[in-house]
């Protein structure tokens, strides 16, 4: 089967095929859905996952003037209150005078031949000086920032509004110098990750990911294989699907650093997945 011509790429389809290309073709283009979840304990996971959903709303709903008080209440899980108390004291998208802030942004651009589509959390906009893009994290720990910076999120969302997000600032393209992106980690308000952005990088990316998509389009169905790095697979829902084992890894006690990787990325980025269709 040939990749749908209405499938629009993001950062979450393309991080797939670089994880393990068979993930994307059932994902994207067989749309397959296999009952089977991404990470053990079972009520943990899911639990989290609903937990880190409610707190994107709630931030959501604060950054379109819904006042503090009036979210609070929402929060009475232990987990969620710790989170939205650290949201509320450290107040991470008010450190910018004089800015324009655009909750669950969209931005969207051709890049060969198909459409390149980010959502974002929030872009805060001081016109004509600089742009910093938002992501809130609420996976237990703090990522890294060498493997947040190779992330095809970062890649992509400082990507697009460089070259897609003039509308945000009257007109004007953002020089790609005027870019920052900030991972905020709900469980450590003091540590951001930042990542400034410049037009080396800026150059790389749109070489990368026109690359990428250009050997998503020419590959045959057979061409899109399992991947060889079998620890990905103990956090993909399509394990059993492709026969790689049936027991899903368990979250937080593995002492292997690329394994520890795999774990907090796949529960945070299929939460994006989630978050995606839902908002
Ligand atoms: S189980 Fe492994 S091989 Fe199969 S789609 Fe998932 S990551 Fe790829």
């Amino acid at each position: 089967m040939t990749i749908p011509a209405d499938l629009q790429f993001s950062q979450a389809s393309l991080q797939d095929f670089v994880d393990c290309p068979r993930r994307f073709y059932l994902r994207y283009v067989l749309r397959v859905t296999w009952p089977a979840v991404a990470a053990e304990p079972v009520e943990e996971y899911e639990r989290h996952q609903q937990l880190g959903l409610t707190f994107h709303r709630m931030v959501q709903q604060h950054l379109v003037g819904i006042p503090e008080a009036r979210l609070t209440p929402l929060a009475a899980d232990p987990d969620l209150e710790r989170w939205w108390r650290n949201y509320c004291v450290y107040r991470p998208a008010e450190m910018l005078p004089d800015t324009t802030r655009y909750p669950e942004a969209t931005l969207t651009a051709a890049l060969a031949g198909r459409r390149l589509l980010a959502k974002y959390d929030l872009v805060v906009v001081q016109p004509g000086q600089r742009a910093v893009i938002f992501d809130w994290k609420t996976s237990p720990k703090r990522g890294k920032p060498l493997t947040l910076k190779a992330r095809l999120q970062t890649r992509v969302y400082r990507y697009l509004l460089a070259r897609a997000g003039a509308h945000l600032n009257g007109g004007q393209p953002f020089d790609p110098a005027q870019i920052e992106m900030v991972y905020w980690f709900a469980e450590h308000p003091e540590a951001p990750v930042r990542l400034p952005y410049d037009a080396a990088q800026y150059h790389d990316d749109k070489v990368y990911l026109t690359g990428l998509i250009e050997q998503i389009l020419s590959l045959d169905e057979d061409a899109f294989l399992l991947t060889e790095d079998e620890r990905r697979c103990a956090y993909c829902p399509y394990r059993s699907y492709c026969d790689r084992g049936v027991k899903a890894g368990t979250l937080g006690d593995d002492e292997d650093d690329a394994t520890e990787d795999f774990a907090e990325l796949r529960v945070e980025f299929d939460f994006e997945q989630i978050a995606e269709i839902a908002f």
